[in-house]
């Protein structure tokens, strides 16, 4: 799919490197129309890439702001605040619940990009602040609230891999959060009442007042203003909604709009029904339902507007028999009503929804902010987002991201064995697992410099397009300096050890394969190298570090040294050819070979799209390892749905060393 975007929509003050500090004012004060925290992310994630410390609370926050769906560390530090405002324990094991998810995530060995976005972060920030409503500020409290985090994170990567990778694509949002904060809540009953190993002191156990949460108030002796904000909790809430409104204009106003539907309905029901939490269920449910989908998950605009009002509904009549039914049993209904109702919704969307309303859901890699998603181009094709049909038929060879088939090895090696010269087609996914962001992907890399401006046409032309790109081109290079080679390019080198490498058509720009001490005479690079660049006037070629100290030293556009002629990238910009020669050869060295591997890449742009029907008309065998459908699947000998370094990783285990 391409992403058409505006341009405009990036004025060429978007990178205020050299920007006045009156008009970054301005830019501030012109809030309302366009609220742009780039000129502060930027030199944040800038330090971030340098320092590990600083990437540490930079997750930190982002997973605090997560909580709201909001991946921006402004927003995660508003939330501290309010949470920090509301009480200390909810802070402190907040904190605590976002350090250890995040680590053990990583243990986990979970993707190292969804980890620094705050997306396992998150449901270690709500499991703590679940756990400060019920559990006193104790060590014995935070050694079994660390112990639970751990298995959130389990849990959560558990139902990742069967949700949100490969055909469902749903969200899982705070439902581990929820499900194991109940469940160890009914495990700690039994321990405290029927065995009796810990003793209740330790721990706050509400018993019947489960929903009266233990909040200590720092400003409620406080009188006037501080007072009044305090006994209404003002402070707290005004907090959340700043940090959202950082975030994304348009969750506000659905955020602040269906808050106060819900306080509006809940004080309207009759006394009888009250005392279910009414708070946690507005701040905790109904908050995030309008923010997930007005615009998150679904493109904003009227039909996802009806769908928020419908599931607002929903909403509510799950949360009354929900809310009863828990109690009975002494436990919480926490996120529950929130999470069930936003995942029938979405399952109704991609079922029945699509083919009405022509409504598709965003496919989750690409969800950002609502304001970017309106950004990408609506309507989603619905190659992008898989109907329920789909769903069906696809089932029997369904991804799985965590199990692999022995059997899947065995015939993946003996199709290698068999094979004498093995040419290898990559795309992105394979960097990607070495801290590449994907250009077609969301990562947060690409979206902050609107690389849909970087064609060959405007570089050549606009000053201000070339600076930008440097600014891009400085952060791009300290990524690809710190990416070593994973499971899969160790692998590519056996198999160049064993003789049997014929050729790797990459079009990766980072030079990884020779970094993992690959004949780069094998490594064919179709579209150009990061690591040089060179001089569109005399043709002299320089490696990109000889012009690092220019960039560093301020000059926006370098020049080369000998003619003063413009310098360009030898990487293929959007709109320039690739270079014959090397497709040509690429072509000859594929259609020579007697096996193909075709690893991750979705196949969707042309020349690259195309190799495998020719290989296909010269009989050559071809594995496909990518973990979603490609519209060539249909040609290859056997189609493999994992990433590359998963895949690679057992596979290098088979045949050794
Ligand atoms: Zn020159």
């Amino acid at each position: 799919m391409t992403i058409l975007r505006d341009s405009n929509a990036y004025p060429p003050d978007y990178f205020p490197e050299n920007f006045p500090m009156t008009a970054r004012i301005r830019n501030i004060l012109k809030g309302w129309t366009r609220i742009d925290t780039t000129w502060l992310l930027l030199p944040w994630e800038h330090l971030c890439a340098k320092s590990w410390p600083l990437r540490a609370v930079d997750t930190l926050l982002r997973s605090c702001g997560q909580v709201i769906f909001a991946e921006h560390p402004l927003t995660g530090l508003f939330m501290l605040l309010a949470m920090a405002m509301v009480s200390r324990g909810a802070f402190l094991f907040a904190c605590t619940g976002a350090a250890v998810s995040s680590l053990f995530a990583f243990a986990l060995k979970e993707d190292r990009h969804y980890i620094q976005r705050g997306i396992f972060g998150f449901n270690g920030v709500i499991f703590g602040i679940f756990w400060s409503w019920y559990f006193l500020t104790s060590t014995p409290s935070l050694l079994l609230f660390i112990l639970m985090v751990m298995v959130t994170t389990i849990v959560q990567s558990a139902m990742m891999n069967r949700l949100s990778y490969g055909f469902f694509n749903l969200p899982v949002m705070s439902l581990p959060a929820a499900l194991t904060f109940i469940c160890s809540l009914m495990i700690l009953y039994w321990l405290v009442f029927n065995v009796g190993i810990i003793s209740p002191e330790h721990l706050y156990l509400p018993g019947n007042e489960l929903l009266t949460p233990l909040i200590p108030f720092p400003f409620q002796e406080a009188s006037g203003i501080l007072g009044f904000l305090a006994v209404h909790k003002l402070h707290a809430w005004i907090m959340i909604f700043l940090g959202i409104l950082i975030n994304s204009r348009i969750s506000f106003a659905a955020a602040a709009f269906f808050t106060l539907m819900g306080l509006a309905c809940v004080t309207a029901l009759p006394p009888a029904w009250m005392n279910r939490g009414e708070e946690i269920f507005i701040g905790f449910n109904i908050l995030p339902l309008a923010i997930a989908l007005s615009g998150l998950f679904m493109p904003f605009g009227r039909p996802a507007l009806v769908y928020t009002c419908l599931s607002f509904l929903i909403c509510f009549t799950l949360w009354i028999p929900l809310s009863t039914l828990l109690a009975v049993l002494h436990l919480p209904f926490l996120t529950l009503p929130f999470n069930f109702t936003v995942i029938l919704v979405l399952l109704y969307v991609k079922k029945a929804g699509a083919a009405h309303s022509q409504m598709t859901t965003v496919p989750l890699d690409r969800v950002t902010t609502p304001e970017q998603i309106l950004d990408m181009g609506i309507p989603f094709s619905l190659n992008d987002t898989l109907s329920w049909h789909t769903v069906r038929h696809a089932f029997p060879g369904r991804a799985s991201h965590c199990h692999l088939l022995r059997q899947e090895i065995n015939s993946f090696v003996k199709l290698i064995d068999s094979a004498e010269r093995i040419s290898i087609l990559s795309g992105a996914g394979t960097s990607t697992e070495s801290g590449i962001p994907d250009f077609r992907g969301n990562a947060s890399f690409w979206r902050r410099f609107g690389p849909e401006d970087f064609t060959y046409q405007n570089f050549l032309t606009r000053a201000d397009i070339q600076a930008r790109y440097w600014v891009m081109d400085r952060q791009f290079q300290v990524l690809v300096s710190a990416a070593r080679p994973n499971d899969f390019h160790k692998a590519v080198r056996k198999l160049d050890k064993k003789g049997k490498l014929e050729c790797i058509v990459t079009q990766n720009v980072d030079g990884l394969f020779q970094k993992a001490g690959i004949d780069p005479a094998k490594v064919l690079e179709i579209h150009g190298t990061a690591r040089h660049v060179h001089c569109l006037n005399c043709g002299a070629v320089f490696p990109r570090q000889d012009i690092e100290s220019a960039l560093a030293a301020g000059v926006p556009v370098p020049h080369c040294h000998v003619c003063h002629g413009l310098l360009k990238p030898m990487t293929v910009f959007m709109g320039e050819d690739i270079n014959p020669s090397i497709l040509t050869e690429a072509l000859e060295r594929i259609c020579r070979s007697d096996l193909l591997i075709v690893i991750g890449t979705s196949l969707q742009v042309d020349p690259v799209a195309s190799i495998p029907d020719l290989a296909w008309q010269k009989g050559v065998q071809m594995v496909f390892i990518n973990p979603h459908p490609t519209p060539k699947d249909h040609l290859a000998t056997m189609v493999l749905r994992h990433t590359g370094s998963r895949f690679f990783k057992a596979v290098n285990k088979v045949i050794g060393a």
